[in-house]
């Protein structure tokens, strides 16, 4: 099996076909714990980076990740942040707008939530539902907003979207942050497994509710509009990750190989203390060394 991370990545180039990207690849059964290692190497490597992350304070890493329903979102935040320092790390998820969101602009949230320089951010779910559900649904019809911003077919309206948000990214990475954009790309047949481990197994009842059943009925919908927000939103600098999400433990390899990539290419460093302080450091040692 060679499967590499490269594969998965869409940086705009060339046109985005969703089902060129596979939601299952073939590896070996005897080769899961060898990338369930390698996946305990990059979480501890993750936290290495963070640590020099937070301690320089230059850059800020937002990781958001997309997904149908029971695809792995939140046990891939679970296991590959798993060694990241708390204290440099905020996670929030993207439920329905409250009405306080909904009276804003729909970057509002997203910029509310956004880490300070030096933090790692974790969209569990992201503003990219405003080009996704609301695109499936046409929930724009309904806001309370004049008919100049909605009045228009619904194409438009999302062209104006990915726009918005290409530009919103391009902002983020003008101002020292990176977008790593996670599409946990599930099967439909794995799905349906999901949803029956969920409703069998009932430590697992809490996960599932009517309302997924009603979006998986939509599943060709939501597949055009992710083909359509992820092929006009990629770029150099925000690319797409489709990661294949039918094997779990190979999509967390995945994930750790994309988020470890990107924290080694900003290559933090710690801070060089200025040489008049390190003299004064210097002279506190002597201090101490002689009983102060
Ligand atoms: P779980 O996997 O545990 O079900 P979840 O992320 O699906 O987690 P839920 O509380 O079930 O969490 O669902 C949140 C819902 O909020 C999703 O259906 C999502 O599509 C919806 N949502 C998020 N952002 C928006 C938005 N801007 N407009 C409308 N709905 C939204
Ligand atoms: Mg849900």
């Amino acid at each position: 099996m060679s499967f590499k991370l490269e594969e998965c990545v869409y940086r705009g180039e060339g046109k985005f076909c969703i089902s060129d990207y596979p939601t299952s690849v073939e590896v070996d059964k005897g080769e899961k714990e060898k990338y369930v290692q390698l996946t305990e190497e990059n979480t501890a490597r993750m936290a290495e980076l963070q640590d020099k992350l937070y301690a320089e304070a230059k850059e800020g890493v937002v990781i958001l990740i997309q997904a149908m329903d029971a695809a792995g979102k939140d046990s891939t935040i679970k296991h590959v942040m798993s060694g990241v320092n708390p204290q440099g790390c905020v996670v929030h998820s993207f439920k329905q707008p409250s009405h306080e969101e909904l009276a804003h602009s729909f970057l509002w949230r997203a910029m509310m939530h956004m880490p300070q320089r030096g933090y790692l951010g974790v969209f569990n779910r992201s503003y990219y539902e405003d080009v996704l559900v609301v695109r499936v649904h046409d929930l724009q019809r309904g806001y309370a907003m004049p008919s100049r911003c909605i009045d228009m077919d619904s194409g438009k309206f999302f062209e104006k979207r990915y726009r918005q948000i290409s530009d919103f990214e391009e902002y983020l990475w003008e101002n020292g942050y990176r977008v790593v954009k996670i599409f946990l790309n599930e099967g439909k047949e794995e799905q349906a497994k999901r949803f029956l481990a969920r409703i069998e197994d009932e430590s697992k009842n809490w996960k599932f509710s009517e309302a997924d059943m009603k979006e998986r009925a939509l599943w060709d919908e939501y597949q055009k509009a992710y083909e359509k927000a992820i092929g006009s939103t990629a770029s150099k600098h925000a690319p797409w990750y489709v990661i294949p999400a039918d094997q779990k433990w190979f999509a967390r390899y995945l994930v750790s190989e994309a988020i470890v990539g990107v924290l080694k290419d900003i290559d933090p460093r710690y801070p060089e203390m200025p040489a008049d302080q390190k003299a004064h450091l210097a002279s506190c040692k002597q201090q101490l060394e002689q009983g102060a």
